[in-house]
């Protein structure tokens, strides 16, 4: 028996979509995005802060036994 354990990626805003190159997810919308988006749609937004608004929600979820993961190293549009 072949039993592989599905584990799935939570997203944080604006990190970068695994198998892609270019494509993110926008916390604001819940959509995925290309970089673009971020300027043309949300020019006067805190993405550090939404970002640490969204990983600091799925901190909590996780506690409570969330079985999506975000590896420490996920990909991000933001530094
Ligand atoms: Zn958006």
């Amino acid at each position: 028996m072949d039993k592989k354990i599905k584990v799935k990626r939570f997203y944080a805003h604006c990190d970068l979509i695994e198998g892609t190159a270019d494509v993110y997810y926008c916390s604001f919308c819940n959509e995925l995005v290309k970089e673009k988006h971020f300027d043309a749609e949300h020019p006067n937004k805190n993405h550090n802060q939404k970002f640490k608004a969204t990983l600091h929600e799925w901190k909590l979820k996780e506690s409570r036994g969330t079985t999506k993961v975000r590896p420490d190293d996920a990909p991000s549009r933001l530094k």
